[in-house]
């Protein structure tokens, strides 16, 4: 393994677990994290949960967990250049969505929606409620039991008033720290991952279309240069060399750019990275370039009426689902029980946001049609 920096986490400068346990054997305290993130429940059933698209909509579209999976490429790429620690990079990618609903940001307005009154659905804090509670799998305590870095990289955005019930993790947001720089590198990382694919996905769906995509800067300027290298080339393949080309600019970008504000930033520990501005950052050009994307996607993707008809079913399947549990907590499985006796709306927001897509789909036909079982 590549030495890390000096504002690299290591075990050795981590805050370490909040259940005291005996080193690891043959592996880092971070692989060990990301171990345990990979055999969690959770990590499992992101192969059906989706981002855009239903999951049943088709199989090439990207889920829950091959967008972990390129997310986690994309980061330990530029960790390894910036000499980060890639184990924890890879570990906080990894588990970035666990806290997700079925049906991508439909399903988390929805159940938001559904929670007002109760505090709230927030999948950011779900991710960590996982690993820190619902993961019921290890004798001496509930969740993962990971590292204090790995959950807060995990907790991206979280209101002051969350904050304040978080404890450790919650501090930085009241202090207005940064978090580390492989929290900051996930972050970026997962950016670059959705905004590709989701181009990808697009296109292929036919939801949008080369031409449109043709006024977008970064698209346009890397679809030029391929035509020029490959004059016959086919659609298809037109497509995915102008993503991955895309990619790899915003990958170079980034490490160059990130290598650039550190180096202007005398950083001799943790503490300092903390203080400092965000340094994982894009050029301004190729931020630019990344918001006019961004805003095409949310315009002509996010919002194209086939994704809304979609959208409004699955709030409709979240919010009923939801009612029905909350009314009669004993239709949930047995085993949420006693917790829904404690406090039965985050309890069921709790069985809402595990569930897949297909899964919450069953679900509501078992509820609702009066011909299922
Ligand atoms: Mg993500």
């Amino acid at each position: 393994m590549v030495e890390v920096a000096i504002y690299a986490i290591t075990p050795r400068n981590s805050r370490g677990r909040a259940c005291r346990e005996a080193p690891p054997v043959g592996r880092s305290e971070f692989q060990r994290d990301r171990d345990r993130i990979i055999h969690s429940t959770a990590f499992r059933r992101l192969e059906y949960k989706t981002q855009v698209f239903v999951n049943h909509e088709g199989d090439l579209f990207r889920t829950r967990l091959t967008h972990s999976l390129e997310v986690a490429q994309i980061a330990r790429s530029v960790a390894r250049n910036l000499r980060l620690n890639e184990d924890l990079v890879e570990a906080i990618s990894l588990a970035h969505d666990l806290g997700h609903t079925p049906f991508g940001h439909a399903g988390q307005d929805a159940l938001h929606d559904c929670m007002k009154a109760h505090g709230g659905f927030e999948h950011n804090l779900q991710s960590l409620r996982v690993v820190d509670l619902l993961e019921q799998r290890y004798a001496a305590f509930d969740g993962l039991n990971l590292c204090f870095e790995t959950r807060e990289g995990i907790l991206k955005h979280c209101a002051l008033k969350n904050a304040r019930l978080l404890g450790d993790v919650g501090a930085r947001f009241i202090k207005r720290q940064r978090p580390s720089l492989e929290a900051q590198l996930a972050n970026v990382a997962d950016e670059i991952a959705y905004n590709n694919h989701d181009v990808d996905d697009g296109l292929r769906s036919g939801l949008l279309t080369v031409e449109q995509l043709g006024s977008i800067g970064i698209f346009s300027r890397h679809m030029k240069e391929v035509r020029q290298e490959h004059p016959r080339i086919d659609a298809r393949r037109l497509v995915h060399e102008t993503v991955r080309r895309m990619i790899g600019t915003l990958v170079i970008d980034l490490t160059r750019q990130s290598e650039k504000n550190i180096k202007a930033h005398p950083l001799r520990s943790i503490d300092d990275v903390r203080a400092a501005p965000a340094l994982i950052a894009f050029s301004p050009a190729i931020q630019r370039e990344q918001q006019e994307l961004k805003k095409f996607l949310s315009l002509n993707l996010y919002r194209h009426h086939q994704v809304a008809r979609m959208t409004n079913k699955a709030r409709r399947v979240v919010h009923d689902l939801f009612q029905a549990f909350f009314r009669e907590p004993q239709l949930m499985p047995p085993q949420y029980h006693a917790a829904a006796t404690a406090d039965t709306a985050r309890t069921v927001a709790d069985y809402i946001a595990g569930m897949t897509d297909r899964y919450a789909i069953r679900e509501y036909r078992r509820l609702f049609a009066v011909d299922e079982i």
